[in-house]
């Protein structure tokens, strides 16, 4: 802890010192334009790469970005509720779902019940994914653990931005042309991050080429 401490110092110090301006302007409003919904793994550091600012980005994370089925529901409905409040709310342009390679989320679908027997809130959680793995085991029953792992991470991104279009005030804006949805696949080893390409549902290197 001692390192996030002195992180706090020098936060202050240096990085608020330089953006004093920037952190002014926010000290009482935010206008986000973009809703990122990604994985709460340690190493998938939104602003870090998009090289975002603060007040760029509304962020909800969870294990493997998971867009839960649209529902109002008596359950605190956390993710349900980012969600809400970033689109009916601060009234976000964009919404990308953004997975990544490793993911232990994704893995943990594949894992017996006993592996799970301490995790009982994460199995549960999972279980919004089961139709991920069914539709990598179905067409891809072939495929070796490598090619499995990165087909499930990047088939739950496009399996949860349809998710996305469940929320009815998500699929009138989307049909009005008012929102957009990505979704992104981020490559840890390699700092690459992968966009889905909607017409040829690929996934492509977003680079200067591409653009
Ligand atoms: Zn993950």
């Amino acid at each position: 802890m001692e390192k996030l401490f002195n992180g706090a110092i020098q936060f202050r110090e240096t990085s608020f010192e330089k953006r004093k301006d920037l952190f002014k302007s926010l000290d009482r409003e935010q206008k986000p334009h973009t809703l990122f919904i990604g994985c709460s793994d340690s190493r998938v550091v939104p602003g870090l790469i998009t090289k975002s600012m603060p007040g760029d980005l509304f962020v909800v994370r969870n294990i493997a970005n998971i867009v839960p089925s649209y529902r109002i529901s008596n359950e605190y409905a956390s993710t349900t509720s980012a969600i809400e409040y970033a689109v009916n709310a601060l009234h976000v342009e964009n919404i990308v779902v953004c997975g990544h390679s490793n993911c232990g989320g994704c893995a943990a679908l594949y894992f017996e019940e006993h592996e799970l027997a301490q995790l009982p809130n994460v199995a549960h959680w999972l279980e919004q994914a089961q139709s991920v793995k069914n539709e990598v085991l179905l067409k891809h029953p072939d495929a070796d653990p490598v090619r499995r792992e990165w087909l499930t991470e990047q088939i739950n991104i496009v399996k949860q931005m349809a998710n996305l279009l469940s929320y009815p005030y998500i699929r009138k804006k989307y049909d009005e042309g008012t929102i957009k949805l990505f979704g992104w696949y981020y490559m840890i080893g390699t700092g690459e991050v992968y966009n889905f390409n909607l017409e040829t549902g690929e996934f492509e290197l977003i680079s200067l080429e591409a653009k």
